[in-house]
């Protein structure tokens, strides 16, 4: 098959790799219809992370099931499913309490890489979820969203309690943060302020119910937010970058008694605790349990309420996964999406 291979940061080429095989009997082998470039993969791109050359790439996935192990019950070949970035049984306590990215028996959910024809799902039944049927062509840029950013995106915004009559605001305007506008909005918040200063992405923050921009960023940006939030802060800010700056400006936008949801990873960020003591903040985040709301999702999308699908500004086929890395690295695109 081919896949995505990162050799060294800057460097990703697409190889010929041997074609993934069942290993455990709880494994499925997914023909993947679509992957993508994740900004969680430019940090070793841009070699802040360090990368074990060679590293099969990608982690957001969604395909036909091609086979599956003896002790898979519920997912069958034939099927399209969509899974999450990590793998869980879905039965352990940590699983029952949503918390699925943290299961005990947690691994990668694409194996064998996703930016590739095909890739092995560990814990299949667990991870896996199936669409009522295979979708029409135009829905799975959608449903491959739901892998990872849009759920990503939705675990933010629940974090950070959006809801009814609160005012939530976005740190950060890459795919993630502008399906934390959408999930926001869903879930019933009046007021969503998206701080992005790129006007196309302002725009489809704009489409996905932000009601007001701002362009500041660090302090600037915190006492804009005040100033929209009658001196207070927010009640829910998402915080979706992973940075010292953005860290404090999603705590220093929160009004006392709100919540921040974080769901950037985190890179060096030291949280100073005599700041935070009198905050008097709810900091909830970490790796989203995508899995969590993997079923609400692909409902949502199935019946076309949401269209996740657009932060997918450039799509490029497999093979051309070095030039959507670049033009991701570049900012030239929010998120690419390859297809296979
Ligand atoms: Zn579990």
């Amino acid at each position: 098959m081919r896949g995505a291979v990162m050799h060294a940061p800057g460097d990703v080429r697409v190889e010929t790799r041997d074609d993934p095989a069942i290993v455990a009997p709880t494994d499925a082998i997914v023909r993947l219809s679509a992957t993508c470039v994740c900004g969680s993969d430019l940090w070793p791109y841009r070699g802040i992370d360090p990368v074990e050359s060679p590293t099969p790439m990608g982690h957001e996935y969604a395909g036909i099931v091609e086979a599956v192990g003896d002790e898979v019950r519920t997912i069958e070949p034939g099927q399209f499913v969509v899974g999450s970035f990590f793998a869980s049984d879905n039965t352990c306590e940590i699983c029952r309490a949503g918390y699925q990215t943290s299961c005990v028996q947690r691994q990668p959910g694409a194996a064998t890489g996703g930016q590739a024809e095909y890739t092995r799902v560990p814990l299949a039944d667990g991870t896996l979820v199936a669409t009522p049927d295979v979708p029409a062509d135009d829905l799975v840029p959608s449903l491959l969203a739901a892998s990872d950013v849009l759920g990503t995106g939705w675990f933010g915004a629940v974090a950070a309690e959006a809801g009814p009559g609160r005012t939530v605001a976005v740190v950060g305007d890459g795919a993630v943060g502008l399906l934390a506008v959408l999930a926001a909005t869903q879930l019933g918040a009046g007021r969503v302020i998206a701080m992005s200063r790129h006007e196309p992405r302002q725009e489809l923050a704009l489409e996905y119910g932000a009601t007001d921009i701002v362009t500041e960023r660090g302090d600037d940006g915190v006492a804009r937010i005040k100033e929209l939030t009658g001196g207070l802060g927010a009640h829910s800010v998402v915080e979706a970058v992973g940075t010292q700056e953005s860290m404090m400006q999603a705590i220093r936008s929160t009004r006392p008694g709100g919540h921040v949801g974080y769901v950037g990873v985190a890179h060096d960020v030291q949280l100073p605790g005599e700041e935070l003591f009198f905050s008097h903040v709810h900091l909830h985040g970490g790796p989203a349990p995508v899995r969590r709301f993997l079923p609400e999702l692909i409902d949502l999308i199935w019946n076309r309420r949401i269209d996740p699908g657009k932060v997918f500004d450039l799509e490029l086929p497999l093979d051309d996964a070095a030039e959507a890395y670049r033009a991701m690295d570049e900012r030239r695109a929010i998120k690419a999406l390859l297809r296979v």
